[in-house]
């Protein structure tokens, strides 16, 4: 039998989706994504971007506090096991795995069932429309969502592909604590806010951190930008590209070779690590040939404030869309939409 909502993807989009279906009686089916190497090296992993950050300062409802005992009583007991011990037990915004664990939770406790397993491909040219799995398996469903957000870029430079996981890091939160940053000089490249929120979080274990901007101007907002320029251990470099990696098989990364885009001319900086902080691309390879997508890749709507894609019955929510506001609130928002796009979709075909 087909489902009525398939919804692929498990950040804020994803489970805001399920949350509305699942309580219009829809029983979604959730893909959240794959729990494979592949998904952890290139930033696809369950519970989408929010789930590689730390505190989550600015998603409406969750002002700093003791919330601890409020996940721990909300949060499935395993899961809080697995993913989200130690809690904090001082005050604290909510954190980025803390809000995506208790969203889905919550889209859980409605009746969403949830599928640990990447789409692979879909079949839009026929109705039901299909979708295979990483695992091989077909799934039918009258109507998609597809809120697969977007993942990191990499510079593409040979050297630091070499030295990926090896001292190259695109998620500071995820591999920042090791043991080969600690007490180390680290860089990290650009200039957003992302970029001062990873500077800022390794600033905990480093030595010292270089942030690298190309331009003479950050992009992040004015808060994040006193943040970076207020904290002692940030040094910040513009003009600065990245020319190479340098490092050895034994140690991984030594060195960064900087070049400056101005004055021309290169100079060694010693890291133990480097964070690249450069922007995304959307997660829409497997939706190649099937929906018309945007020259970098985002799935275009079609209706303005709908969100309709090139193909009827198939609705696009969060980052997947989006290349402008980004935001985990504006993730759910558009999520909720595209619940209730599908819902009268199915309504008004009778299905
Ligand atoms: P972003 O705002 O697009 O910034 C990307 C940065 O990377 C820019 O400084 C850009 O430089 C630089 N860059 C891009 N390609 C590069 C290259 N090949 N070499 C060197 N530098 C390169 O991306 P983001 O920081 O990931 O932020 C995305 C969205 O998430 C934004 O809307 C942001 O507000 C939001 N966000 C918010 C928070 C928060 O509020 N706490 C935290 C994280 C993210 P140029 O400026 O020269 O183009």
């Amino acid at each position: 039998m087909a489902e009525h909502v398939v919804i692929i993807g498990s950040g804020p989009a994803g489970w805001a989706a399920a949350i509305y279906a699942a309580r219009a009686n829809l029983r979604p089916l959730v893909f959240e994504g794959a729990e494979t190497e592949a998904n952890r090296v290139s930033g696809t992993l369950p519970l989408g971007q929010l789930n590689l950050t730390t505190e989550v300062e600015n998603y409406p409802g969750f002002p700093a506090g003791l919330l601890h005992g409020y996940i721990r009583s909300a949060v499935a007991k395993n899961r809080v096991e697995t993913y989200l011990e130690p809690l904090h037990e001082h005050q604290h915004a909510v954190t980025g795995p803390e809000l995506m664990n208790l969203m889905r939770q919550q889209a859980e406790n409605f009746g969403t069932r949830i599928v640990t397993d990447d789409v692979a491909s879909v079949d839009l040219s026929q109705r039901p429309f299909r979708l295979t799995t990483l695992e091989g398996k077909t799934h039918e469903a009258h109507t998609l969502i597809i809120a697969t957000g977007a993942r990191a870029n990499y510079l593409g430079l040979a050297s630091e592909e070499r030295f990926k996981n090896r001292g190259v890091s695109a998620c500071a939160v995820c591999d920042g604590a090791l043991p080969r940053f600690r007490n180390k000089p680290l860089v990290v490249v650009g200039g957003g806010d992302s970029a001062v929120e990873e500077a800022t979080y390794l600033t905990k274990y480093a030595s010292e951190v270089h942030m690298l901007m190309r331009r003479d101007v950050f992009r992040a907002s004015k808060i994040m930008q006193d943040r970076a320029r207020s904290n002692p251990k940030i040094s910040i470099r513009h003009f600065r590209e990245v020319d190479e990696v340098l490092g050895d098989d034994k140690s991984g990364v030594t060195g960064i070779r900087m070049k400056n885009n101005r004055e021309g001319g290169t100079e060694d900086v010693p890291a133990s690590g480097l964070f690249l902080a450069i922007g995304h691309t959307p997660n829409t390879d497997f939706l190649k040939g099937q929906l018309a997508l945007n020259d970098k890749g985002y799935i275009k709507y079609t209706t303005l404030m709908r969100t309709y894609t090139s193909v009827e019955g198939v609705f696009a929510a969060g980052d997947v869309a989006d290349d402008y506001y980004r935001q985990a609130v504006t993730s759910a928002g558009t999520g909720c939409m595209a619940a209730l796009d599908a819902e009268r979709f199915l309504a008004s075909n009778g299905l």
